[in-house]
């Protein structure tokens, strides 16, 4: 697999750049790299593309956060497209935004070249919440999706029209969909093309609306959508399913499919990042004597020593026991602190038992040397 570069590199931004000094950056490389413009040059396509795909990414505030702070992993863990094989189709539907509808920029690479191009319109994104346990957290998981959204319509093929064929041709542009007119800028006279209002910009009209969808050209539909879930995802992460949202009216590219994680908080195990932190807790006879106890973790209960003389406060390691890290291959581990249970409610004779060991040497606390303070465990583990 190809490494991605930095998309601020890609760029050529600082990563504090704001999203306008992002958006000016990027004008510069779509004028440059630009296709039409390079017709000998390969490279430039896959530059014009790179670059569309680090805007797509870094000017929209939520990936970029991800990407700030996951890097390209964040951005397509477990197969989510979030930035990455964008079509030319949709790097012209982009144009909008950095030059403007109907601008002059716009009439430079869509009209005036000739081609024609059409602005491709997007359906609406959907938004799904989706609810994991701390296992599938851990190790990632392949959930099934059930989603109700717009799919383009099978009797008329999208279009609207009865039988998709009842359509004719919109007389203010004459099917083209795009208004001409001649501006006066700075720069002397420039064709400026603007979406028909007549026809939004489709080019036809409906003579007759198709009966299934009663013109819309879409119509709802339940769907059941594998996703497969990376390891180590976390609460409000956003994953990206590119073409999994709503078809527009009468046609054009579906939105995207955004599933937003929600942790379901574990009674027994507690998430810390990476790490699972555990509460054991042991009467004060096994501190003393020392035992063997099971505790639960992500993949089953494991059994661990618990030594002679342990204090309350300890805390053991599990090394690996914890969750995968989105971005790598570490896990992390399990932490098992230890808190000795002191009974009560007592019979006479265990009272009696105790009151006999109450004075003996042993008992005596001797906290020192031996044994690390409050602040000193944070610190170990915290550092
Ligand atoms: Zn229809
Ligand atoms: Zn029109």
């Amino acid at each position: 697999m190809a490494t991605k570069r930095d998309y601020y590199e890609v760029l050529g931004v600082s990563k504090t750049a704001t999203v306008e000094e992002i958006k000016k950056a990027y004008r510069m490389m779509a004028i440059k790299f630009h296709p039409d413009k390079n017709p000998n040059d390969p490279t430039a396509e896959e530059k014009f593309k790179e670059a569309a795909e680090a805007y797509e990414v870094l000017s929209n505030t939520e990936k970029r956060q991800r990407y700030d702070q996951f890097g390209h992993r964040g951005m397509n863990g477990g197969g989510f497209g979030a930035g990455g094989n964008m079509s030319m189709e949709d790097i012209f539907s982009q144009f909008g935004d950095i030059f403007g509808q109907g601008s002059p920029f716009e009439s430079f690479f869509g009209g005036a070249g000739g081609q024609g191009r059409r602005p491709v319109r997007k359906g609406s994104n959907l938004r799904i919440k989706l609810k994991l346990n701390l296992e599938e957290i851990a190790n990632g998981a392949d959930k099934k999706i059930k989603v109700k959204r717009y799919v383009a319509c099978q009797t008329c093929s999208g279009n609207g029209s009865k039988n998709g064929t009842a359509l004719s041709n919109c007389t203010r542009c004459n099917g083209s969909g795009q208004e001409r007119r001649v501006v006066n800028t700075m720069l002397g006279q420039m064709v400026s093309t603007s979406t028909c209002s007549t026809c939004n910009g489709e080019g036809k009209i409906v003579t007759d609306r198709c009966e299934t969808c009663h013109g819309e050209g879409r119509v709802t539909e339940e769907e059941v959508i594998p996703v497969k879930i990376p390891a180590g995802v976390g609460e409000g992460m956003q994953l990206s399913m590119s073409g999994k949202g709503n078809v527009p009216q009468r046609g054009g590219m579906p939105g995207d499919l955004l599933i937003v994680i929600e942790e379901e908080p574990d009674e027994v195990l507690k998430r810390d990042g990476n790490n699972v932190v555990y509460d054991l807790h042991i009467n004060f006879a096994d501190a003393a004597l020392g035992t063997n106890v099971e505790v639960p973790t992500i993949e089953g209960k494991v059994k661990i020593k618990i030594d002679p003389g342990t204090q309350s406060g300890k805390i053991l390691r599990l090394k690996g026991k914890g969750i995968k890290d989105i971005n790598g291959y570490n896990r992390g581990d399990q932490l098992v602190h230890i808190n000795i249970w002191t009974p009560k409610n007592l019979t006479r004779e265990e009272t009696t038992l105790l009151e006999r060991l109450r004075d003996s040497p042993n008992f005596a606390p001797k906290p020192g040397k031996d044994e690390k303070g409050f602040f000193e465990k944070m610190k170990e583990f915290f550092q």
